[in-house]
């Protein structure tokens, strides 16, 4: 099958058949969470079983994927989720994306489901075309083990795509995870939504992708955007480089604004925070090896870690902030060494951190394991494994492990863990997690400015929801900080047109109506765009917050207001 750019690539995991299709023209500028939301609403029946044939699992890079354009990346799973029951998008880095891209691929879609359930496959993905290949060899192993076959199987420079066991187990909880770009570990995960298990469900255990001798993508004004791209990079790189030691600092941080999720949000703040902070990661690099590096080609902000153990063995990577707060205070473990193992863990079953922390401190407050025990919480991943009751319900999430308890306190919005920053003392951020229509989810809009007045709180969410939906169409990793501006001018070159301000800002505005639209067919309705009770009722910090914005402040979200001129603020592309 010849490739020709751009192209989508359809996998019919019923028919056991691989086609390609040009991208259709009016998606020229879709890509990631914009491509696969417009593809999901177009093509997928919202009312359908997440896990089931019905479903459509979507890999999509960013418009600006395998191009020179700096840290441009990332690659978006999307799918209805069976944690929440509506849209999902979740990005990881690695260079899937990128290798796609270069190959010509924007997106994968795949449908279907095989005849036999306990069957596996792998996609190929190379310079002759694709292919669906056997792999039950590798049903039921660990994303290490998996990553290290294939690494056997395919050449050095070859990216891989895989879910663990927890997503073959089919369990909410479970991520896809990606190969970084140095090494063969399956340590970029697409973490939220339960996206692992929909690749579970359609009997796909991983994506092999061989760029072969391909090339970064060609813009049309070439030169124009070469030369966008190095002084977009050099803004960066002289700036205040705000993740130099990765995202693990913003554990003091979130401390002091009571936003460190403590005991199960029992309380914001936590008594581990001194053996808990990020900063002693970093100070670990310089004795223990390891370091910091960028997750895919072409990053030049490198905020992903390589964590060693005491004896200077590589114990995991991108052990982030979200990790440390969600794992280890909410579950009161004292040491970021023990969450190091933690997220090891996680990341071998093919888990998100956040919703696994979550489901285990719910566990520990409702009285079946001890705070901060380090060796149970361990052993929890091996029941995960085995598929046990208690494993299924901690693989499953917060609220299947709520169920599972009969606890009541269950933070979680849509069926979706809340993430670490607080909504009480955030409470724009609060906004985010109740109308997104992803449920509680930090990279859909966060706002980290505690006091905002009530009134402002519907316009800052809306805006940063529009903002980032527009980021993550773009293959841009959020931390890079791009500006509409940024991403508009490099659209143009790309595409050798102007693109304006308010063709962008529709873009970004249209990713949010094509998402609450798929979840208004799915049955959501207004009642659903709502905090737990937990959150309303359960005071934090010195203030007393809870959350307590009015529901007219969470409808005026979704009504759309012009983005405000400085947010275009041109930061590089001027
Ligand atoms: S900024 Fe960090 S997460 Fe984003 S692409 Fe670079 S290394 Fe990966």
């Amino acid at each position: 099958m010849a490739v020709s750019p751009v192209q989508l690539l359809r996998v019919d995991m019923s028919r056991m058949s691989v086609e390609s299709e040009p991208l259709p023209e009016a998606w020229t500028l879709l890509g990631g969470r914009a491509l696969s939301s417009r593809i999901l609403l177009e093509e997928c029946d919202a009312t359908c079983d997440p896990l089931g044939p019905e479903n459509l699992l979507i890999f999509a890079g960013g418009v600006l994927g395998g191009t020179a354009a700096p840290t441009s990346g990332r690659l978006s799973v999307g799918a209805k989720s069976p944690l929440t029951g509506g849209i999902k998008e979740a990005n990881a880095g690695g260079n899937p994306a990128q290798h796609l891209a270069r190959l010509g691929y924007r997106a994968i879609v795949v449908s279907g489901q095989p005849a036999d359930p306990d069957a596996r496959f792998g996609l190929e993905v190379d310079e002759q075309g694709a292919r669906l290949v056997a792999a039950d060899e590798l049903k039921g192993l660990w994303t290490y083990a998996t990553c290290e076959r294939l690494a056997e199987l395919y050449s050095k420079q070859a990216s891989f795509i895989c879910c663990g066991p927890a997503g073959e187990l089919r369990l909410g909880g479970a991520s896809v995870a990606c190969t970084d770009q140095e090494s063969r570990h399956p340590t970029r995960h697409a973490g939220r939504g339960g996206m692992g298990a929909v690749m579970g469900a359609k009997g796909l255990k991983f994506v092999a992708v061989e760029p072969g001798k391909t090339r970064l993508r060609r813009a049309a004004q070439h030169e124009e955007f070469l030369a966008l791209g190095k002084k977009f990079g050099r803004a960066y790189r002289d700036g205040p480089q705000p993740f130099a030691k990765g995202t693990v600092v913003g554990v003091q941080f979130a401390n002091v604004i009571h936003s460190l999720p403590t005991r199960n949000r029992i309380a914001g703040q936590s008594s581990h925070v001194d053996t808990l902070d990020g900063n002693l990661i970093y100070e670990s690099l310089a004795e223990r090896g390891g370091g910091m590096h960028n997750c895919l080609t072409g990053c030049v902000v490198q905020c992903s870690n390589v964590v060693h153990d005491a004896e200077g063995n590589y114990k995991t990577s991108a052990l982030e902030f979200e990790t440390l707060a969600l794992l280890g205070a909410n579950c009161d473990v004292e040491h970021w060494d023990d969450v190091a193992d933690l997220d090891r863990l996680c990341d071998e079953l093919g888990l998100d951190t956040i919703e696994t922390g979550a489901a285990i401190a719910i566990l520990m407050e409702a009285g079946r394991m001890k705070w901060g025990d380090v060796d149970s919480m361990k052993a929890l991943f091996y029941e995960i494994a085995e598929g046990s009751e208690l494993g299924r319900a901690i693989g499953g999430g917060a609220v299947a492990t709520g169920r599972y308890t009969g606890h009541h306190r269950v933070p979680a919005v849509k069926g979706q863990a809340i993430p670490a920053w607080d909504p009480r003392p955030l409470k724009a951020t609060g906004a985010t997690y109740a109308t997104s229509a992803m449920g509680a989810d930090h990279t859909a809009g966060l706002l980290l400015e505690t006091g905002m007045p009530v009134e402002d709180c519907a316009q800052h969410s809306q805006e940063k929801q529009i903002v980032n939906a527009i980021c993550d169409g773009s293959g841009f990793c959020e931390f890079i900080g791009p500006t509409p501006d940024d991403i508009r001018i490099f659209y143009g070159f790309m595409i050798g047109r102007e693109v304006s301000r308010e063709e962008i800002a529709d873009l970004g505005w249209q990713v949010l109506e094509d998402e609450w639209e798929f979840n208004r067919r799915a049955g959501f309705t207004v009642a659903d765009d709502v905090l737990p009770e937990c959150m309303l009722t359960d005071p934090v910090g010195p203030a007393s917050d809870v959350f307590d914005l009015p529901a007219e402040v969470l409808a005026d979200v979704k009504v759309r207001k012009p983005l405000r001129p400085e947010l275009f603020s041109i930061k590089a592309a001027g």
